[in-house]
């Protein structure tokens, strides 16, 4: 044959780059479903089940059409459990010319994959992902020569390249950026009239992968019995409507507010469908647009909505791109704790906590500030080791794929890379979540108290990891503030906090 055509599973796109040429009389379509990627970090149960039923969903579409596909099963005998091993036994059996593939996500796996290539002696073309606005190569670019990086001026060449929500070269509404009308929390009576998102209940395929899952990975964290997640393009796009007709008008107000027990809100739950390729982030972006020219979301909404995707996405990749390999080893405060076990079980009396990790092992899904306000907060603050973050956020969420999740939370979430990402450290008190959320009102601590039995774990930590990193945040101007309330404290009180901390950390 003349190509072996690899397709990833986060590569589920009929319009991909590699298939564009595409002739089902001299190509065939490469796909595996390998051990190694739900192993390499723990995958979650619902993570992995996403994952192999989309592939096999996209594997019948691509049949469908007549073309030949070349595909593992994860529990076919003759499965080496690996990305390199399967593809070294498809290049025995096919003898292709050459192989090409759309550029994968992963560092990791783009390492695998050239070495197999160099040692079968195949050459391998790599092009671009074009389910993306931006190239790898842009984002470069845009670093170039500057001292620091900053999304939003990223951001802002983006608007400006692809005449996104601009009035000639201006952005619509005079404003770049309307952060300051995204921050309203649900106050005293909670969410009125919460619009329930579609789920899609398994069909066949998804079925027999979720009996997969529970056969082969007994032991993998989180659950199954709540999947509902689109797993078609077909899916996708009524996902993104659903989102369009009835989220997003609200999804700017409480785009960082929280509510016990309600998972989804006004959140878009299309990260999955975006990272597996079912949907572009172009035609994301085009369908909020739309909705706000036609008068069916507020400006506000819209733009909060496009930063975050073309925006914060195309940035985090470009971040993970430029900085890899060695981002992954950056531990820019020399955080070394252990991560607690109950990230794996939910079991802590911390209520905010409790529900974000219960609700993240049910689900497979935490809103941005539930990942980055209570759970990252929590993980950053009491000093657990960035990696041991990483390699959780990894596992546990059904979006989880490397370059999106690594700068989120080594970056933006713990600091790992000394300020790369994000200009200060995130730290709050529990004043922060009791402001966002109900979560406090139902806690048997008080966010108000740094010491004693009823004090915050938040709150006492948060005043542990100032006094911990002193030296280091006073040379940070962003931090100025939150230092200044530090230094008017006596040396008994310090000493208090830091027995505190000390003793949470023994015992939670
Ligand atoms: P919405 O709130 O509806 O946002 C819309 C879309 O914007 C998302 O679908 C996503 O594609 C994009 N987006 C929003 N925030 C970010 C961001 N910070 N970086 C990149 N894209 C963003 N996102 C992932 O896709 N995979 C991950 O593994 C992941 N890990 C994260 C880990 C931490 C510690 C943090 C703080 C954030 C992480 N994020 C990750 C970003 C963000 O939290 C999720 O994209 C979002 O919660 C997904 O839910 P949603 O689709 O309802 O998002
Ligand atoms: Fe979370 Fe502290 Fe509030 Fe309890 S009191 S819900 S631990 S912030």
């Amino acid at each position: 044959i003349r190509h072996l055509v690899l397709v990833l599973g986060d590569q589920l796109d009929l319009n991909a780059s590699a298939l564009q040429d595409f002739d089902p009389l001299r190509d065939v379509v490469w796909m595996a479903e390998v051990m190694e990627e739900s192993t390499h970090v723990p995958s979650a149960k619902q993570r992995t089940a996403l994952f192999l039923s989309a592939m096999r969903h996209f594997a019948q579409a691509l049949r469908a059409q007549g073309w030949p596909v070349h595909y593992t099963e994860l529990d076919d005998p003759h499965n080496t459990g690996t990305l390199a091993g399967e593809l070294a036994r498809a290049i025995a059996h096919w003898q292709p010319e050459a192989l090409c593939m759309a550029a994968p996500g992963d560092w990791r796996v783009l390492q695998a994959l050239q070495a197999t290539a160099k040692v079968q002696g195949k050459p391998l073309a790599m092009r671009d992902d074009l389910s993306f606005f931006t190239t790898v190569r842009d984002f470069a670019a845009h670093a170039k020569g500057r001292k620091q990086l900053r999304m939003e001026y990223w951001y802002r060449e983006q608007r400006q390249r692809f005449g996104v929500l601009m009035d000639g070269g201006k952005p619509v509404g005079g404003q770049w950026n309307y952060d300051a009308d995204n921050r309203a929390s649900f106050g005293k009576q909670g969410p009125q009239n919460l619009p329930a998102p579609q789920r899609f209940a398994p069909d066949e395929t998804t079925q027999a992968v979720i009996d997969l899952v529970t056969r082969a990975l007994p032991d993998a964290p989180g659950q199954l019995q709540d999947f509902a997640w689109p797993v078609t393009r077909a899916q996708a796009l009524q996902a993104l409507d659903d989102f369009i007709t009835h989220r997003l008008p609200l999804f700017g107000q409480y785009e960082d507010a929280m509510w016990a027990g309600e998972p989804w809100l006004y959140h878009s739950m299309l990260s999955a469908c975006l990272n597996l390729k079912l949907l572009s982030a172009q035609e994301v972006v085009q369908a909020a647009e739309q909705a706000w020219a036609h008068g069916q979301a507020p400006l506000a909404a819209v733009e909060g909505f496009v930063r975050q995707i073309l925006g914060w996405r195309e940035y985090v990749r470009g971040m993970y791109w430029t900085q890899m390999p060695n981002y992954l080893t950056r531990n820019a405060l020399d955080a070394q704790e252990d991560l607690p076990a109950f990230f794996w079980t939910g079991e802590t009396d911390m209520a905010c906590l409790r529900d974000a990790l219960q609700q993240t092992l049910r689900l497979g899904y935490a809103h941005h500030i539930q990942r980055l306000m209570v759970l990252g907060l929590y993980g950053l603050m009491r000093g657990v080791h960035p990696q041991h973050m990483h390699s959780w956020f990894l596992s546990v969420y059904v979006d989880a794929v490397e370059w999106v999740e690594l700068p989120n939370t080594l970056g933006m979430s713990q600091f790992g890379d000394g300020g790369l990402m994000a200009s200060k450290p995130y730290v709050a008190t529990g004043k922060y979540i009791q402001r966002m959320s109900n979560h406090c009102q139902g806690c048997r601590y008080d966010p108000a108290q740094s010491t004693g039995p009823k004090a915050c774990p938040y709150t006492t930590l948060y005043w542990d990891f100032l006094m911990r990193h002193e030296t280091l945040l006073k040379t940070n101007p962003r931090m100025g503030m939150q230092l200044k309330n530090l230094s008017r404290w006596t040396e008994e009180a310090r000493q208090a906090v830091q027995l505190q901390a000390k003793a949470h950390r023994d015992n939670a």
